[in-house]
């Protein structure tokens, strides 16, 4: 913890406020105008608007014993835009509204806005408002983003249509493995001020865990080829999950295969070490903030060219069901086993 804190109390909320957002420039033509009116002010003319909000709470989905603030605050944004890409459009604004308890000191809202600014210059995003009060327990963020799509263009969960490949970006699992490291270093280091935890070969997993990254240069890929998904989703709750999202909205089945599910080596090495089913994590970990999408069976090739995209499996006709091929060739269920916050 710093030497020299300081009391919120002396700045009070309006100077918080003031003092964490100054020098914000507006990056988008879509702001008009930013933090301190009653409003900010959009133009979005002739486009279809994407909103989308997410709440989180420490202690139900962070733990500050391991998550730097600053990094809080890029992974608050981070999977807010994550959904404004998953239905195929642009992020351009934020809003970020707090309960801050008293255990946190200007200090810590700093770091915290240094993540959210930084988010906001990576993926080109305004940062036009938000809410602040004090909170009796613990942390609270709630982050608003707004973006758009031609109307031709957005991509929605309902689309798939039999015989669609069925794609994925990156790499899974990963991001839970680290939580797994996290929570491990957690446990070995209570009451143990020395403890300095060693995650020397397992830099990858910690990343995606503490800073994950939304895929907009996946979109970029895709409309730079010409493909327009036909659905897509992005994967918190884990690839199971979100494909049956995908089929039972569009009201079709699937199938994908065990041995095309793309795993990084680091997670691999960690389900290993603590005797962890890898195919399971890899289906059923959450926070990959992945896209999942499906195309058209004759854009194989276009895609199939895209680096960092894989082709998992196809859909299927509703009445075929929901199964992942296993490397012996047997037909397993998916089931929807994500994390889920409120089980
Ligand atoms: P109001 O009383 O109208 O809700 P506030 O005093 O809460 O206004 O906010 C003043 C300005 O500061 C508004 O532009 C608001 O959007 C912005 N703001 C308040 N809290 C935050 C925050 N946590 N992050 C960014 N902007 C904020
Ligand atoms: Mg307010």
């Amino acid at each position: 913890m710093e030497e020299k804190l300081t009391e919120i109390s002396t700045l009070g909320e309006f100077g918080l406020i003031d003092h964490v957002t100054k020098g914000i420039e507006l990056k988008n033509d879509s702001t008009i105008r930013g933090i301190g009116d009653d409003c900010a002010q959009l133009h979005y003319p002739d486009t279809e608007i994407l909103v989308t909000t997410d709440l989180l709470l420490e202690n139900v989905h962070f733990d500050l014993t391991y998550v730097p603030l600053k990094h809080l605050g890029y992974k608050a944004v981070v999977v807010n835009l994550s959904d404004i890409y998953a239905m195929n459009g642009t992020p351009r604004q934020i809003t970020v509204s707090l309960g801050i308890s008293k255990r946190f000191a200007v200090e810590h809202i700093e770091q915290l806005y240094d993540g959210i600014r930084l988010a906001c210059d990576v993926y080109g995003v305004d940062l036009v408002g938000g809410d602040t009060t004090s909170s009796r327990q613990g942390l609270v963020i709630s982050i608003t983003a707004i973006g758009d799509a031609p109307k031709n263009e957005v991509v929605s969960r309902y689309g798939a249509h039999a015989n669609d490949l069925v794609c994925v970006s990156g790499d899974l699992g990963a991001a839970y493995m680290g939580l797994q490291l996290l929570e491990r270093e957690k446990v070995a280091s209570a009451g143990n001020k020395d403890f300095t935890p060693d995650f020397s070969g397992k830099e990858y997993i910690i990343e995606r865990q503490l800073k994950p990254e939304a895929r907009k240069d996946i979109i970029q890929s895709l409309r730079n080829a010409g493909i327009v998904p036909t659905s897509m989703i992005d994967i918190s709750d884990g690839l199971s999950s979100e494909l049956l999202h995908i089929c039972h909205k569009s009201h079709v089945g699937c199938r994908i295969y065990e041995d095309r599910i793309p795993i990084d080596y680091q997670t691999a090495v960690m389900a290993e070490e603590l005797n962890m089913n890898l195919v399971t994590a890899a289906l059923n970990g959450g926070e990959d903030y992945e896209l999942l999408f499906t195309v058209p069976l004759h854009q194989h090739e276009q895609v199939e060219a895209i680096p960092g995209i894989k082709i998992i499996g196809h859909i299927t006709d509703e009445s075929l069901g929901y199964a992942m091929i296993t490397r012996d060739g047997q037909e397993i269920p998916l089931r929807a086993q994500g994390f889920n916050h409120m089980q």
